[in-house]
């Protein structure tokens, strides 16, 4: 007896299609890191596939690579991060676009190109005020002027930044900073194919700060912003179930647990069962106690997140109860929970 997280193609479908919908004109680049936010990347980029998502994204280009092979040839797949030489080239040949931050990495990536003789597409990022990565604006022009840049194969398709999403005045001061930075692209004679800068808060809330593309994660997954709003046609994708290995007094036990990536901290959290909410009094390492209902049985199973329709509350209304974000509670999970796509079962 053992924990699942029951994974919908149909949710991600109908997430995918909602979120879609309400950024038109901008296009969505889903962003597939943590393992596609600890849902799986293969079920993830074929899905996204499927549903005609055309722009992909990961953090490495480990990553990259896997989902270009999972993805054929079809859509564009950007890796945002910087990463090692050797990785760079078979990015390259692999046709995956890459996000260039510093002139260290511009470098490393023209020489690459070079070495190999094919042209490779990067999207600039520019610091807007996160100072994660990106070219500052003083080295901004530097980094345009930089211009080996068109002659050396390089192909600047993409202009992009990543804002906090933490207050909407931070974002606009970071937007402004932007597009300063794309009036400098331009005027330098770069055309970038697609600018882009908001994540799924930004993207679904502030239409008047959208670029032509849109790097959503959380929201494709059915996770929303903690502290955030409810987001109609959006519901979590997976639904997380522990199985009842035992029925004491007033208390029923529960295969999951801490090892499984379930914070100890959430205990006092309610979970959904047969019979309705119920606390989950305790976490132990590898099984958990929930406040008992009429009638529970070895076999039953409880619902510690899940979308609106199985009872449980969602990822994030539990990571709001320790002060966490909702991608965390779903990525936490470790590989003793077994991930079930597209279960028979009643969800
Ligand atoms: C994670 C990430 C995103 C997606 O953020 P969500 O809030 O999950 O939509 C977008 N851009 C970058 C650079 C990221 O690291």
């Amino acid at each position: 007896m053992h924990p699942s997280l029951l994974i919908s193609t149909a949710q991600l479908r109908a997430n995918i299609q909602s979120v879609r919908s309400r950024i038109a004109p901008s296009e969505l680049l889903f962003v597939l890191k943590d393992d596609a936010y600890g849902h799986g990347l293969r079920w993830a980029t074929e899905t996204a596939v499927a549903e005609g998502v055309r722009w992909l994204g990961t953090f490495d280009i480990p990553t990259a690579l896997a989902v270009r092979r999972i993805a054929g040839e079809g859509p564009r797949v950007l890796a945002l991060a910087t990463s090692a030489p050797d990785e760079v080239a078979e990015a390259i040949e692999a046709d995956v676009d890459l996000g260039v931050g510093s002139a260290e990495y511009l470098d490393v990536v023209i020489a690459a190109a070079k070495r190999l003789h094919r042209r490779v597409r990067i999207h600039l990022k520019v610091d807007t005020g996160l100072h994660r990565n990106g070219f500052r604006p003083e080295s901004w022009s530097d980094a345009l002027a930089r211009a080996g840049v068109f002659a050396a194969g390089v192909d600047v398709v993409g202009v992009w930044s990543h804002l906090a999403e933490a207050s909407d005045a931070e974002d606009d001061v970071a937007a402004h900073a932007f597009d300063v930075a794309l009036r400098a692209v331009r005027h330098a004679g770069f055309t970038p194919e697609v600018t882009h800068l908001t994540a799924s808060a930004a993207s679904w809330a502030r239409p008047e700060l959208r670029q032509s593309l849109s790097r959503i994660g959380a929201f494709c997954y059915g996770i929303r912003s903690a502290d955030g709003p409810v987001l109609p046609g959006i519901e979590p994708v997976a639904t997380l179930i522990a199985p009842v290995i035992g029925v004491e007094d007033d208390v029923v036990r529960i295969a999951i647990g801490s090892l499984d990536g379930v914070p100890s901290i959430l205990r006092g959290i309610e979970v959904g069962t047969p019979r309705g909410r119920r606390m989950l009094r305790a976490v132990g390492l590898i099984d958990s106690e929930v406040a008992s209902w009429p009638g529970a049985a070895v076999g039953d199973r409880v619902v510690v997140f899940g979308p609106a329709s199985s009872g449980a509350h969602s990822p994030t209304t539990l990571a709001e109860s320790i002060d966490t974000v909702g991608e965390e509670v779903v990525t936490r999970l470790t590989n003793r929970v077994t991930r079930v796509i597209d279960a028979e079962e009643p969800r």
